[in-house]
């Protein structure tokens, strides 16, 4: 992948991303995605902010390369910290991590969001708490996709401040609103195995109970017997 070969996981979020946006791709490492739409001329401006120094001068490299520092500045700096009132930021990309660190860099970033930007997401794992963040701080989940890459299945959730679906079901938090809906194969694919992978750990917390009550009952019996030859008391 580069700047100029997105991942298809990368190329859907971007298809999200406003004509004429002021982006911020927060956790960029190589900023292949604000690059890309930059290349396209989609964007105005982007930030691609980094944590980590290593990923932080992948993506300076990327933006010298391709000649994008008029367009798209890089900044070390942890979550939307990277972004301050001047940018304008519109648009906001966070991709690649967890839901709970999403969440979190959410969490943390009130003040950046303040002008309410649309958010695109997308969560590796936990997307019920990237859904449950958006619908508690005033975010309307407006879109969503699944998709299967290398082995791996991503969701990109899309959310507008005060617009779309504003309150959810413990089913739509965990399925996703728009996916549960629309079922594609990459959909029944994803919770075939989750459920299978839950069934499997059933199985063992079962195992697991089996013989702590086979245990439990072999302990009671010993006690009992010992008490009878030897009653509490005794010997003190
Ligand atoms: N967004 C790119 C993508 O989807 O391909 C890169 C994903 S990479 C797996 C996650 C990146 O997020 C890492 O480079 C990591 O350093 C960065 N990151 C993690 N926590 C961060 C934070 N609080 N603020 C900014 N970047 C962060």
């Amino acid at each position: 992948m580069d700047a100029r070969h997105l991942s298809k996981r990368l190329a859907t979020a971007a298809e999200f991303v406003p004509v004429g946006a002021r982006l911020a791709d927060i956790g960029s490492d190589h900023a292949y995605l604000p690059a890309f739409l930059a290349l396209r001329g989609r964007i105005e401006y982007a930030v691609a902010g980094e944590v980590v120094r290593g990923p932080y001068q992948n993506a300076c490299r990327e933006i010298m390369r391709e000649g994008l520092q008029e367009i798209i500045v890089p900044r070390l700096a942890d979550g939307l910290a990277a972004i301050n009132a001047d940018d304008r930021i519109d648009t906001v990309t966070i991709c690649g991590m967890g839901g709970p660190l999403i969440r979190d860099i959410l969490s943390a970033g009130a003040p950046q969001l303040l002008h309410h930007p649309r958010l695109i997401l997308q969560p590796n794992v936990g997307e019920d708490n990237v859904r449950r963040w958006c619908i508690h701080h005033g975010y309307g989940i407006v879109a969503e996709r699944i998709i299967r890459e290398d082995r791996h299945t991503y969701e990109i959730i899309v959310a507008d401040y005060d617009q779309g679906i504003r309150q959810l079901s413990p089913e739509e938090e965990l399925f996703g609103p728009f996916l549960m809906r629309e079922h594609a194969a990459a959909f029944v694919d994803k919770w075939t195995r989750e459920r299978t992978k839950r069934e499997r750990i059933l199985h063992h917390v079962q195992q697991a109970q089996t013989s702590a009550e086979a245990r439990i009952s072999q302990l009671q019996s010993q006690i009992k017997m010992i008490t009878e030859v030897v009653p509490d008391g005794n010997g003190k």
